[in-house]
């Protein structure tokens, strides 16, 4: 199964994909989460996107697509994954595209969770509301100035992504204001098998 999973911050990616791991046995891929271990481990990548990061801006299309190119070769990508977070621009999804045809992949459906724009600040509040009540961490961004920023992202850069994949005829969409469960069902109907 090799799934992208399309949506604004906030939308309920994360909370879907843990799901489907477990459902599948294939990994979920994070572009955020796998950029935030670099920059916690200080490597180049790290230093190049910790700023762009915490600003809610895009790191360059170059950076992440070598970090999944390499990432989907690895061995317990074999069976398949779970793309969250990215393609982010129509040129990740142009290098998606010519890195599954190299290795004659197929993706397996492409998802988009709808959310409507005024539910996500809250969301990303409760989100830093929650951490911070577990004794955890709130992200960088997670705040209303660099959200506001990465909304502004996701409509300029990401919403063609999902304009890319319907002119394919490969995009469905899921309602991602349901309850969890319904959005898991009707993510559950969207996929194969
Ligand atoms: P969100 O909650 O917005 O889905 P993520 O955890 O997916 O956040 O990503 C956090 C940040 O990491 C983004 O705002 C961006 O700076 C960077 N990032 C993650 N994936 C990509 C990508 N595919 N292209 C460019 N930047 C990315």
């Amino acid at each position: 199964m090799r799934l992208i999973l399309l949506g604004p911050p906030g939308a309920g990616k994360g909370t879907q994909a843990a799901r489907l791991v477990e459902k599948f046995g294939i990994p979920q891929l994070s572009t955020g989460d796998m950029l935030r271990a670099a920059v916690k481990a200080g490597t180049p990548v790290g230093l190049q996107a910790k700023a762009v990061m915490e600003a809610g801006g895009l790191v360059s299309d170059e950076i992440v697509v070598g970090i999944i190119a390499g990432r989907i070769q690895e061995a317990d990508a074999s069976k398949g994954f779970i793309l969250d977070g990215f393609p982010r621009t129509v040129a990740q999804a142009e290098a998606l595209d010519r890195m599954l045809n190299e290795k004659a992949m197929q993706l397996d459906a492409v998802v988009e969770l709808k959310v409507d724009e005024n539910a996500l600040l809250s969301r990303i509040e409760k989100r830093a509301a929650e951490t911070i009540a577990a004794g955890g961490t709130v992200r960088a961004d997670d705040n209303p100035e660099a959200f506001k920023t990465r909304l502004e992202a996701y409509r300029a850069q990401t919403a063609p992504v999902s304009a890319y994949y319907a002119s394919k005829g490969e995009l469905t969409v899921v309602d991602g204001m349901q309850p969890i469960e319904v959005v898991s069902a009707a993510l559950d109907q969207a996929l194969p098998g």
